[in-house]
């Protein structure tokens, strides 16, 4: 039998899974810097613990302060984030920490309001700074609390629905409690990070089971409900491999857009209509790369005419910045170019210099 819950009941249940088995020792935590736990809020967001500690090492190293960071060049903070994936979080972190430093005289700002009037703070990473950082009663709504709260209130409908992410919030809301709010929603990310995982749930280890609706209802596997599936979309591009003396030719793509401010190679759209101008490169195998909302296909061209020939018979390749290209010596370690890169140019690159060697 369910019994009903009562909030205080709740939040001492997850607050005792905290004090037992909550984790206590990750880089970002023992410390009330709201810096330090922004930029691990950010870093987290659609990426695992595993992946994000040797970057945040990394990146604090280089920016130990938020005026560190605001002073830096976009180049060397996307150089830092290159790899970890969704930049536009890189460099909404550098323009906040912009912000910080010219209209919040340097201090980071507490309130929920001011936190959230921050690029790339929304409502949940301003709550999770106000609680751990300045120990407000904040509450959070980060992927893992909300399955936590959709599989224990059997909560119909797909959280990416205004209502239901209403419901989830309020439930949020009520059920944080006023004291001890940083390890309750400390154990709250971790119950749905280690235990509450979205497939294969360790419902035997949960502290919640007694009144788990999904559980009780035997409904795990189907709450929370999956987003309606779509077909995804798919765009289709050319890089263009110009390689002179061993060097490669890159370009910084717009400051906008996906991997904005990161340096490629140059981009053509593949159409019909273009592919006839490229039919005498030679083409390297297909690299499929995966956005969160749809699939790019890249065929990488190497290429038999001078860049400046190209730019001629192809308008489109203002794509990219025309002020913003460089010749890379595919010699040099990549590691030394202080540039943001995607991962797939990465790989690339390594892949030609291998074949170079
Ligand atoms: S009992 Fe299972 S489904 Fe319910 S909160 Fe715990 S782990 Fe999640």
């Amino acid at each position: 039998m369910t019994r009903a819950w009562s909030e205080v009941e709740f939040a001492q249940k997850v607050i005792a899974y905290y004090h037992q088995s909550g984790r206590k020792d990750l880089p970002w935590q023992n410390t009330q810097d709201p810096y330090r736990i922004w930029l691990s809020e950010i870093m987290l967001q659609q990426t695992q613990v595993k992946t994000v500690i040797p970057y945040y090492q990394k990146f604090l190293q280089a920016f130990p302060s938020v005026l560190d960071l605001a002073n830096a060049e976009q180049d060397q903070v996307l150089h830092l984030w290159s790899g970890l994936g969704y930049y536009s979080r890189a460099r909404n972190l550098h323009k906040a920490a912009k912000m910080i430093r010219d209209e919040f005289a340097g201090q980071f700002p507490e309130n929920q309001a001011e936190l959230e009037s921050l690029p790339g703070i929304g409502r949940s990473t301003a709550g999770a700074i106000a609680a751990f950082a300045f120990n407000k009663p904040s509450a959070i709504l980060d992927g893992n609390v909300k399955r936590v709260l959709a599989r224990c209130f059997a909560i119909e409908g797909w959280y990416g629905q205004t209502t239901v992410l209403n419901q989830l919030w309020e439930l949020s809301e009520k059920l944080t409690p006023n004291q001890e709010t940083a390890g309750y929603n400390q154990a709250m990310m971790d119950l749905g990070a280690l235990v509450c995982k979205r497939s294969k749930p360790l419902c035997q280890e949960c502290p919640l089971t007694a009144h788990c609706l999904a559980f009780q209802q035997d409904r795990v596997s189907e709450l929370p409900h999956k987003k309606p599936k779509k077909a995804r979309p798919a765009k289709s591009v050319y890089w263009l491999i110009y390689l002179d003396k061993q060097r490669i030719l890159l370009q910084k793509r717009p400051p906008s857009g996906i991997w904005g401010g990161l340096w490629s190679l140059p981009e053509v759209e593949r159409t019909e209509a273009v592919k006839q101008n490229y039919s005498s490169a030679r083409r390297l195998p297909e690299i499929l790369h995966k956005f969160s909302h749809y699939d790019l296909h890249i065929t990488p061209l190497l290429m038999n005419k001078t860049i400046e020939k190209t730019m001629q018979q192809e308008p489109n390749m203002s794509i990219m910045e025309a002020d913003s290209s460089d010749w890379y010596s595919l010699t040099e370690p990549l590691e030394e170019l202080a540039i943001g890169l995607p991962t797939p140019v990465t790989n690339l690159l390594k892949q030609l210099k291998q074949t170079l060697e």
